[in-house]
């Protein structure tokens, strides 16, 4: 009996060490915290980066949270309490994770940041995004182009939108793209007829396209009855389409009301396909993709001990430091690129934006 026991032990241990190699290969839990699923990039950067984790050997946690904050710490709360080693956090709010972050740093947890900069925290280790400055100065360059200032004898008239004044990226968005526009404001070859600009007057809460229709419709009620808008700055593909709609609203875009120079951001599929059709003008194409594969970089490289590959150490600081950076190359597309660029790369299908 007390051979057969430990023969039984014996192919149990054998069984297990046979086994071991899916569990040796474990690297640990990496927590995934995307801020929601109404823009389908944050769905394509989650599973690409779940996709990720898995094929280097992770077990990724990946969570949304809905756009709402107390969902977003507790989700995180959760992750830390389970033991992730490492976690990804693309923020709603950048200045609300200061607390939990304490937390995860006293856990040895270490922290990068998301596409979107996690604000007033010592307890942020890297961060993996694109140029934000630079796509404000591709949606203001491609918003000029789409105004054909040459030749014009009266100045154009545009609008301005910016992102959700808790994401530290619109600010980038919007000084990027004003970088372009003030000259041209100065030299009075354009005017923002309603007169409303800086942030805290054209900033869009939690990026959300009804309060960007609800906002152009009033621009348009109230300084336009009697002219034409000729151009708006929009810094999400989300939210052109809630200006889009709002201009259709009073007749833009038929008979001998052409449609405004709209930009926007993400190349989201149906603004892609309304940028074919000549209703949108442009979007900036930020290959998610590519933030996943330098994110699980940077985890890889952290989890060995390493410093991960960064290409700026000074534009990104949190209020407490700055945080070490890897900037990816965002790519303004429009009618005219807007469809080789998507495709050749394969972002999207051809049968995806043709249906
Ligand atoms: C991202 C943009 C996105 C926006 C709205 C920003 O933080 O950088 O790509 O358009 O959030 O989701």
């Amino acid at each position: 009996m007390k051979l057969m026991t430990s023969l039984l032990a014996a192919a149990a241990i054998s069984i297990a060490s046979f086994a071991a190699p899916a569990f040796a290969q474990d690297k640990g839990t990496v927590g995934i915290s995307m801020p929601t699923k109404t823009s389908t990039r944050w769905i394509s950067d989650g599973e690409t980066m779940e996709k990720l984790f898995k094929e280097a050997g992770y077990t990724p946690d990946l969570q949304f949270a809905d756009d709402d904050i107390p969902n977003q710490l507790a989700q995180i709360e959760n992750m830390v309490t389970k033991g992730a080693k490492v976690l990804v956090i693309g923020a709603i709010d950048g200045t609300t994770l200061s607390d939990i972050l304490q937390k995860a740093h006293d856990a040895g947890v270490k922290v990068i940041a998301y596409d979107r900069l996690i604000r007033d925290s010592g307890n942020v280790d890297y961060y993996a995004t694109f140029d934000n400055f630079q796509v404000g100065v591709q949606q203001a360059t491609s918003l000029v182009q789409g105004l054909k200032l040459d030749g014009a004898t009266e100045p154009k008239n545009i609008e301005l939108f910016g992102g959700s004044p808790d994401d530290n990226n619109a600010f980038f968005f919007y000084d990027g793209a004003m970088s372009v526009l003030q000259p041209l404001i100065d030299s009075k070859k354009i005017v923002v007829k309603s007169g409303q600009k800086g942030m805290d007057q054209v900033g869009t809460l939690r990026w959300d396209g009804a309060v960007a229709q609800a906002r152009m419709e009033n621009l348009l009620s109230s300084n336009y009855t009697d002219a034409k808008v000729d151009g708006v700055l929009s810094p999400y593909d989300g939210l052109s389409i809630g200006i889009i709609s709002a201009l259709k609203g009073v007749g833009y875009g038929s008979g001998d009301m052409a449609m405004p120079a709209v930009t926007g951001q993400d190349a989201e599929l149906p603004s892609v396909k309304s940028i074919l059709a000549g209703e949108q003008y442009s979007s900036i194409f930020k290959d998610t993709r590519e933030l996943a594969k330098v994110t699980v970089g940077m985890v890889n490289a952290i989890m060995e001990g390493k410093e991960p590959e960064v290409n700026d150490t000074k534009t990104y600081d949190n209020g407490v430091k700055v945080v070490p950076s890897y900037l990816l190359k965002p790519v303004a597309v429009d009618k005219s690129n807007i469809k080789d660029v998507l495709v050749s790369s394969g972002y999207y299908t051809e049968d995806q934006i043709n249906n």
